[in-house]
């Protein structure tokens, strides 16, 4: 069975966008996962299709209402379906390469992409959605962290890589960050490709590139450094 991905948005003309292209676009065409970008506006009942309200306590901006957005949910995704529910949200738990390769081995992923302040927490409640993040910083909308998501899990969609190895090695794969990568010519700039990855021993090119790559994680990321080493937290 292919993995199915269905977006609840209310700009659901912003998938699959760049998801039509490249590994991602060849993958939807095979049939190796399919998306559903459904309008969460359809399932507003009042005269103007409100999906928003103003904040309860007063404050700036409007809120996503819970009724809206429940019968969108409920429509896409019944009590049989096995999928997690996401909610797209600066509040999440930060996304990882192995959320993304435990979201790549399930079903599917059912997908909520928030605007304004966010969405009612009863909702979030009652409905179990899981809170994703995808970094630090706040987007106008969920659209673009949701496109993200996908593009990490459907690359690792069995058949989509083609050299399914690619995809082992590279960063955050063994705790680490990824080695740095050379290609022709052999001097650029005068600046010439390390020469132990021109001398064809493998054993020693595969430990140049494990002592690089743990001098850029050392360097670049104490967090995973740690992680890596096994620290216990502070
Ligand atoms: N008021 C919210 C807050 O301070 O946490 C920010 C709302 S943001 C303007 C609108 C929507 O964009 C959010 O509901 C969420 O769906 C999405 N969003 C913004 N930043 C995000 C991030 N870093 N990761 C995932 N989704 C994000």
């Amino acid at each position: 069975m292919s993995f199915r991905a269905t977006v609840l948005s209310l700009y659901p003309e912003m998938f699959p966008g760049p998801l039509d292209l490249s590994l991602a676009g060849k993958a939807r065409e095979a049939g190796l996962w399919s998306l559903e970008a459904v309008q969460i506006r359809d399932f507003a009942t009042s005269k103007h299709r409100n999906v928003d309200d103003t904040p309860a306590g007063g404050g700036a901006g409007m809120v996503m209402r819970a009724d809206v957005l429940a019968r969108a949910l409920d429509h896409v995704a019944g009590p049989q379906d096995a999928r997690p529910k996401l909610l797209m949200s600066p509040r999440g738990r930060p996304l990882d390469q192995g959320r993304v390769r435990q979201l790549a081995t399930g079903p599917g992923a059912v997908i909520l992409c928030g605007r304004f302040e966010g969405v009612d927490q009863r909702l979030i409640e009652a409905r179990a959605l899981e809170e994703v993040s995808i970094g630090d910083y706040v987007l106008s909308g969920g659209e673009p962290a949701a496109l993200v998501l996908l593009d990490a899990v459907i690359r690792l969609l069995p058949g989509v890589m083609g050299n399914e190895q690619s995809g082992e090695e590279e960063s955050f794969e063994g705790g680490l960050l990824e080695h740095p990568q050379y290609t022709r010519p052999q001097l650029f700039e005068e600046r010439p490709i390390p020469e132990v990855l021109l001398s064809g021993n493998h054993a020693k090119i595969a430990a140049w590139r494990r002592a690089e790559a743990e001098r850029l994680t050392r360097e670049r990321r104490p967090d995973l450094w740690a992680a890596y080493r096994g620290d216990k937290p502070v």
